[in-house]
């Protein structure tokens, strides 16, 4: 389960930033998360529910878009989305090399948040 120390940083975030706007509470907040991670959106929504609790953030709705995996390849560079139920399949689309580096996939980022 690593669900539990992100969603105990996406909280530290978020209140960081109620406080900053002078907010009274936050409502919605929208996260993108890489597909390749294995987050789980209802456990992140769980954790998150169970420590905000008495914060400004207490009942604040996670909305969680998954975000594409991105390559760059090795063989000529290009950076190219791939789809991440065929990993065996993941070749560039400029020259057909199989081997890539992982540009994004795997990160998680607060991308807005609505307050009152
Ligand atoms: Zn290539």
């Amino acid at each position: 389960m690593h669900e539990l120390p992100v969603t105990e940083s996406i909280l530290k975030i978020v209140l960081k930033h109620a406080k900053l706007n002078s907010a009274r509470k936050v409502v919605t907040i929208h996260l993108q998360i890489g597909k390749l991670s294995d987050l789980e959106d209802d456990w992140i929504q769980r954790y998150f529910d169970y420590l905000s609790k008495g914060t400004l953030a207490e009942g604040a709705k996670l909305k969680i878009v998954r975000t594409p995996v991105v390559l760059q390849c090795h063989a000529c560079s290009r950076s190219y989305e791939a789809e991440m139920e065929r990993m065996e399949d993941w070749v560039c689309p400029e020259c057909g090399q199989k081997a890539g580096t992982l540009l994004s996939g795997r990160e998680y980022t607060i991308k807005e948040m609505e307050v009152q």
